[in-house]
């Protein structure tokens, strides 16, 4: 018979934790779907990993992954997708915002052989109008520039054994699940599930957290951002044709410009180009850095099977 394993990334959850477990053993027995659960504890500081021993030692079916630190939640991703022993593999938050039905409903469209099937959110939970707008503007740039419609998408999926392998195949450090999931293709589709509220606990994510990760993941894609150098440096230049045309003409006129205003503000201008040219392309060179320094993305410091 099929296994499914789920993926459980948990970063400080102790308070959702053993109601996330029992939810889902609960509702997967009944639909007599074999599986197992696997808690990546992604360095939690509160007692998330003696909830997983706890609820590993009530039902053995509940397996448990400690990370050395706090990774993230990508790095906490992949080290579940590769420990997962499942013919099929569902990431989900360990908060219970996935909903547990949407879970039996994507297991249902594997056993007709979709390969990936992607949660996508129908509304976008609680949340405020920058967050909400922020978010938009971000999945609009991401949809661009992977050319994969990622409008409300979520890391809320389930993958085939070959779909995880291939992403396991994936040498790069900085991974990002969403994206990387519907790269890889293979028989695809998506279903809407309704964000629920978190019941207990709290988002992990800071504002600046978001930003951060935005731009990661913006730079991790393309190299968009280094058109940007490009389009200045036109500018500039257009700007250069028509004060130099205008400067060579009041000079042989025999009334050459007097302003040091106007050198002052080219100085500033083409100093601050010169600058944020070069802010964006450190950037990328920090990133190629890491990635060629080669370490792993995570470290697990204890296991349960
Ligand atoms: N998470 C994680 N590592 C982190 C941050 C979050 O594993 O560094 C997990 C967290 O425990 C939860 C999921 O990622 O299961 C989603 O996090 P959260 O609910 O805080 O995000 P939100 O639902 O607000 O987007
Ligand atoms: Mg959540």
């Amino acid at each position: 018979m099929a296994k499914l394993s789920v993926v459980l990334p948990a970063f400080n959850e102790e308070s959702m934790l053993s109601e996330t477990a029992e939810v889902l053993e609960s509702l997967l027995s009944a639909e007599q779907i074999e599986y197992e659960l696997l808690f990546v504890d992604d360095g939690s500081r509160d007692g998330t990993w003696n909830s997983i021993v706890a609820a590993h030692e009530k039902e053995d079916r509940v397996k448990g992954i400690h990370l050395s630190r706090n990774f993230g939640k990508e790095a906490a991703i992949f080290a579940g997708l590769a420990k997962a022993s499942g013919d099929c593999v569902a990431v989900m938050d360990c908060d219970l915002q996935h909903p547990p039905e949407t879970l039996i409903a994507m297991y249902r469209l594997w056993e007709e052989g979709y390969e990936v099937v992607e949660g996508k959110k129908k509304n976008r939970g609680k949340e405020n109008l920058v967050y909400g707008a922020g978010a938009g503007l971000f999945y609009k740039i991401m949809s661009r520039l992977t050319k994969m419609d990622m409008d409300n998408t979520s890391d809320f999926k389930l993958l085939d054994r070959k779909a995880v392998q291939a992403l396991l195949s994936m040498p790069e450090k900085n991974s990002f699940f969403r994206a990387m999931s519907s790269w890889v293709g293979f028989r695809s589709t998506s279903i809407y599930f309704d964000v629920k509220e978190r019941p207990a606990g709290k988002s992990k994510w800071t504002r600046f957290g978001l930003v951060r990760y935005a731009i990661a993941n913006i730079v991790g894609y393309s190299a968009m951002p280094m058109q940007f150098v490009t389009g200045a440096g036109f500018l500039v230049f257009l700007l250069a044709i028509v004060l130099g045309i205008q400067t060579l003409v009041r000079y042989f006129g025999g009334k050459a410009v007097e302003g040091f205003t106007t050198v002052i503000l080219l100085i500033l201008l083409i100093g601050s180009t010169i600058m944020i040219s070069l802010g964006i392309i450190g950037y990328y060179i920090a990133r190629i850095f890491e990635e060629v320094k080669g370490r792993p993305k995570y470290l697990i410091s204890e296991e349960i099977r």
